[in-house]
This record gives structure tokens, C-alpha cells and sequence, in this order.
């Protein structure tokens, strides 16, 4: 039986999907697919030749009445004839992750600013979010019984902010991957002491990445070599100006164990969640994204959800992934018992039938029967996708996506791993010459250093073609790629990987001769026999390494040699092959300067079916 309820649905009833078509609202033309110049001037109430004479005259274009127009040019000529214009994708209810939710602008009232701290390891993270979540910011807080449920609330001038509360980009990466942006603000901390270090940087590429503004906490002051302008200096090479030197990051002197400034740091919080305008319409179901999610033994799927539109309330209907329930119970990070949470607010819910995964989207329906009907077909969806491909960008289908682009340009974003910093921006360089006027290349981030399964997400969540240049990944993080439809192009001549790219960019890109990796074996010691050489007595640590293949030697991920294999022996005897799980002795042609723990690679090329 339908509740009550003061809320508004999320999915168009059958009765409002006539809307969707095209149509004029409010002096805003709302279109959903494209249309040619005279459907146009009809939808648009306006001459035909007043189009025509507009592209010619204004835009040098020249079109017939019947020439159908891309969005820009539809744009154009709503602004032209004094219409605002908006373009609307039509999806199905079960789709309710592509749902665009268009709140009018009376119904949203400010919400509070979901944060997520990063920076480097050992910078203070895990220290500054306990700093936060025990300091006694407002006398009815109530401390002390707090659990970890992946994220909190905190109190400050009467207004709230909302923690996640699993430090570093791991998890903010992960569920950008997965679609959910959920996070308002990156607080980036940076050891006074220790400055701008890996991480540190791969944090702020992830947060420019997600166009999240990013407030820097200079943690650490109370230590003796503390140097807050030091750092400071150091950021502007990442484009990080500090508000003092005339830009636009807030920077915080802090000390997340000795409590120093950290009122300030949410202050500062406060602050930027005001300019972002922050806002939702609680009048609404909720909408929002799993944060985290157990199987409790004995209350059955437990999970976080992180209300980000609507209200959630006890009772109601909510579907996540491909399965659905009833709230039976919903509290925060207090344990205290919930009957409503408002948009920006975390709880923890039991009630779903299945334990959905971080990251997935949930919504909330009104009835149990449209909550039912709207899970089973997503069932039935992802059964038919695991079915079928997934769409990823590889280089093989940039070239289809720039001719389909209309005369848009494409964004080919690039995650760029290197042996050194040099070559790094070596290639980097080169890459950036490559934009032209159709197709941007745009290194998202670049490195020095093995290829990482944070790459691989990074990827994931920006829709990045992976290169390394002298690296390669381990086979697990190869696994993790395929897994999510990553590809990965590894290089060593700088000219060769942007040829390839120039030749993707052109259509004229094939795939010929490919590597295919066939093991990997652990030297695990070294016995050095004179007219031999050193015999790396290694340890196959996954597929089969073949007598006489091409091997590559990678220590920390970085190629050292590339070459061939001399010879494979089993104890004393030659082998033919030498499989996961066994030991072998291998020498490498030309090559003695092997060291313990350094990884032999095998390959074959093979054709790319
Ligand atoms: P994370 O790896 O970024 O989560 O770093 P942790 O929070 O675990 O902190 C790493 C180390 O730095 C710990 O030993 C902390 O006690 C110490 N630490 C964190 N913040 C401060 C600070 O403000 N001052 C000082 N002196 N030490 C700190």
C-alpha cells in the first residue's frame, strides 16, 4: 500500500514521459535528440529563413532546410533567438544512475559538504579525521560511542560537514569509477616537515580529475623543521596557489595530534561549501550511493548509504544494484535510531536483501511493487551486459568516436607512467603536441614509477588509455585492468607510443603483432658460475616460463633489460617449460646484472586476434 508522503517521486510516472520530447519550458527549449533546421524553427515558433539567414550571415555556415543540426548549432541558434536551451537524455526508470534529476529551483535548500581527506602516507590522515570526529566542537554532541561506518557528521557555527571517513585516494578513486561522485571537497594534507611527495600529487591529479576544489591542510607545525610556506611554494608547481600568494586554495596551518587549527580547517570547510552553493531537495525520495556495506551476521546486509538528494526514510523502498528491501532500521554514526535523513546525511541501514557494493547508486520508491519491478529489470539489464562487451576507451575505438563526434572535441584523457621523471615529462610533452583542433590529449596525470592498480582506477573513473614508458604492470595489476576494461599500451622509444597515438588519432591505427605475457618467475638468489654468468635461481609466480623466450627484467616495476632467454634448467636438467608454482635457474642472454627479488617476464608475441 502506498504510504503518505510529502515527497515527490524520482522517476517520471508513464502519464509525465510524453514530456519527453522536445518542447519549450519557460523560455528554455529542452530538446532530446537532434532535429534538422525546419523541425527546429517549428519547435521553435520561428522563421525558417531567419535560421538560415543567421548561420550564413553570422556563423559563415551554410544549410538547407532539411540539414540536420548538432547540438552546438542548436545551441547557437536558441541564443541567437532568444531562448536559454538545455539537452536532455531520455533513460528508462530501471536506469536511475543516468536519472537526471532537475530540481526546480525553489525546492533546494543548502546542504552540507561531503569532505574526503587525502595526501600522502604518514602525513597525518588517519591523525586529523580522529582530530575531527573527537573534538568537542558543540556541547550537545555526543561523543564518545562513535563507530566507524565509513562516514560521520561534524557540527560547527550551527552548520553540519560530512566526513568520509577511509583515508587516501583508494577509495575516493574507487568510487569514482563506479560512477559516484560524492565527495564536495578534498581536503589534501601535507607534512610541514616532509613537503610534496607521491601521493601527494597523485591526490591532487585525482581531485582535479573529479573537478573537486581542493583545501590544503599543512599538517605537522608543531614539529621542529616545520615549513608551511616551504610547501607552499611546492604546490604552485601543481597549480595549487595558496589564497596568501593570489590564488584560490585555502591553505590551514594545522596539527591534527596536538588539536591546533583545526576549527580553522572546518571554518575553511564552511566557507568553500558556500561558494559551491551546495544544495539538494529534501522534499524528494532519496537518492545517494552506498559508502560501505557488510553481511552482519546476525541482522543480514548492513550498509552505509550516504543520502546525497531527497529524504530517506524509515520504511521505505530502496533499490540498490539489482536488489531491493525495506528499511527495517536506519541510524548514524552515534547509533542513535533515524526516522529521516536529509540530503548529505550518512546512516547505516539494514533491511537490503543482498550486500550491494561501495559505490553503487541506491534509490528509494514509494511503493514496494515499483521498488520490486525496477530491481528485477535491472537484473535481467546486467545479465544481458554481462553478456556483452563493455564500452571502454581504447585506442582501437578512438578514431570511430572522433568521426561520430559531429565536429565536438574529443577529450582522449591519458594516465602516463614512466621510468623517470625526465622521461615522464619527456613524453608528456610530446602528447600535448599532438592536441589539434578535433581531439585534445590530456595527460591527466603523470609519474614516475610502476604502473598501479590506483592507475588502473584513475583510468577507470576518467575513462584514461593507460601508457607506460619503460614500466610495466605486475600481472595483477594486469588482471585488475581487464577487469575494468583498462587498456594499457606500454612503450620504450618515445617516438613509437606517440606514433601510435597520432596514427589512432588518424583512423589509420591497426593492431598488428602484440605481446603476450606468459609468466612471471621471483629471483629469489643469485649463484655465480664463471663462463656462465649469474644463474637467477627464481621462483615461477605465475603462468609458464618456455625455454629460449623473450624475457624482460623488471626490478620495482621498471624494465632493466630487455632480451632473451639463455637457458632454463629444472635442478640440473634443461627444461622445455617451467611452470606457476615451481622452481627454476635461468640466465639471460647478455645480460649478468641480475639482483634478488628482480621479476623475469616472459613473452611471445602473438597476433591480436
Ligand atoms: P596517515 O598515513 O596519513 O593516515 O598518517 P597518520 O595519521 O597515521 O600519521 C602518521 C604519523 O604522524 C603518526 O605517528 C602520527 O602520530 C604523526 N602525526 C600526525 N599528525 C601529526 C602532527 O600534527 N604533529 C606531529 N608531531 N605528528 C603527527
Amino acid at each position: 500500500m502506498a504510504k503518505k508522503d510529502y515527497r515527490q517521486s524520482n522517476i517520471p510516472t508513464s502519464q509525465n514521459q510524453k514530456d519527453q520530447s522536445n518542447r519549450v519550458n519557460n523560455g528554455v527549449f529542452v530538446f532530446t535528440r537532434s532535429m534538422n533546421v525546419a523541425e527546429l524553427a517549428k519547435e521553435l515558433g520561428i522563421n525558417v529563413n531567419d535560421i538560415i539567414k543567421f548561420l550564413f550571415l553570422e556563423k559563415k555556415m551554410m544549410v538547407t532546410i532539411n540539414q540536420n543540426l548538432d547540438d552546438e548549432t542548436i545551441g547557437l541558434i536558441c541564443l541567437q533567438f532568444g531562448f536559454d536551451f538545455k539537452k536532455e537524455k531520455i533513460v528508462s526508470e530501471e536506469q536511475f544512475e543516468e536519472v537526471e534529476i532537475i530540481d526546480k529551483p525553489e525546492d533546494l535548500l543548502p546542504r552540507p559538504a561531503v569532505v574526503t581527506i587525502m595526501g600522502h602516507v604518514d602525513h597525518g590522515k588517519t591523525t586529523l579525521i580522529d582530530a575531527i570526529r573527537s573534538s568537542h566542537l558543540v556541547d550537545s554532541e555526543v561523543g564518545g560511542i562513535s563507530q566507524a561506518i565509513g562516514a560521520y557528521q561534524k557540527e560547527i557555527n550551527g552548520q553540519k560537514i560530512t566526513f568520509l571517513d577511509t583515508p587516501g585516494h583508494e577509495a575516493f578513486t574507487a568510487m569514482r569509477s563506479r560512477g559516484a561522485a560524492v565527495t564536495d571537497i578534498v581536503v589534501l594534507v601535507v607534512a610541514a616537515d616532509d613537503g610534496v611527495m607521491p601521493q601527494t600529487i597523485e591526490a591532487i591529479d585525482h581531485a582535479k580529475a573529479a573537478g573537486v576544489p581542493i583545501i590544503v591542510a599543512i599538517n605537522k607545525i608543531d614539529k621542529e623543521g616545520a615549513d608551511p610556506s616551504r610547501i607552499k611554494t611546492e604546490l604552485m608547481s601543481y597549480d595549487i596557489i595558496a589564497e596568501e600568494y593570489g590564488g584560490s586554495n585555502i591553505c590551514c596551518e594545522i596539527s591534527a595530534k596536538k588539536n591546533i587549527g583545526i576549527k580553522e580547517l572546518l571554518e575553511s570547510i564552511l566557507l568553500v561549501a558556500e561558494m559551491q552553493e551546495l544544495k539538494a531537495n529534501p522534499n524528494r525520495y532519496a537518492i545517494g550511493t552506498v559508502i560501505e556495506a557488510k553481511l552482519d551476521k546476525g541482522e543480514g546486509p548492513k550498509a552505509t548509504l550516504l543520502v546525497q538528494n531527497g529524504t530517506l526514510s524509515f520504511q521505505d523502498y530502496v533499490v540498490v544494484g539489482t536488489a531491493y528491501g525495506k528499511i527495517r532500521r536506519m541510524t548514524n554514526e552515534h547509533k542513535k535510531i533515524l526516522k529521516e535523513a536529509k540530503p548529505s546525511t550518512p546512516v547505516v541501514v539494514i533491511g537490503l536483501s543482498e550486500v550491494p557494493n561501495a559505490g553503487d547508486k541506491f534509490m528509494a520508491f514509494p511503493t514496494e511493487k515499483q521498488a520490486r519491478e525496477i530491481a528485477e529489470k535491472r537484473a535481467l539489464i546486467k545479465k544481458q551486459n554481462e553478456q556483452g562487451a563493455q564500452a571502454a576507451a581504447t585506442l582501437e575505438k578512438l578514431y570511430s568516436k572522433i568521426t561520430e563526434s559531429n565536429g565536438e572535441v574529443q577529450e582522449v584523457n591519458i594516465v602516463l607512467k614512466a621510468d623517470t621523471t625526465g622521461s615522464a615529462e619527456a613524453v608528456k610533452a610530446s602528447l600535448d603536441k599532438l592536441s589539434n583542433d578535433q581531439v585534445h590529449i590530456n595527460v591527466i596525470h603523470s609519474s614516475a614509477g610502476a604502473i598501479t592498480n590506483n592507475d588502473i582506477m584513475l583510468a577507470s573513473a576518467s575513462n584514461a588509455i593507460i601508457y607506460g614508458f619503460n614500466v610495466r604492470p605486475t600481472a595483477m595489476v594486469q588482471a585488475k585492468a581487464e577487469e575494468e576494461g583498462v587498456e594499457i599500451r606500454l612503450h620504450r622509444i618515445i617516438y613509437a607510443l606517440t606514433e601510435e597515438m597520432e596514427a589512432a588519432i588518424k583512423g589509420m591505427y591497426k593492431k598488428e603483432q602484440v605481446e603476450k605475457v606468459i609468466g612471471q618467475a621471483e629471483v629469489r638468489s643469485l649463484i655465480k658460475i664463471s663462463k656462465v654468468g649469474t644463474v637467477a635461481g627464481s621462483y615461477v609466480t605465475s603462468g609458464v616460463i618456455k625455454a629460449g623466450c623473450s624475457v624482460r627484467v623488471l626490478r620495482d616495476g621498471v624494465i632493466v633489460y630487455e632480451g632473451k632467454l639463455n637457458s632454463l634448467k629444472r635442478f640440473k636438467d634443461d627444461a622445455r617449460e617451467v611452470k606457476e608454482g615451481f622452481e627454476c635457474g635461468m640466465t639471460i642472454e647478455n645480460f649478468n646484472d641480475i639482483k634478488e627479488n628482480d621479476v623475469i617476464e616472459a613473452y611471445e608475441m602473438v597476433e591480436k586476434e
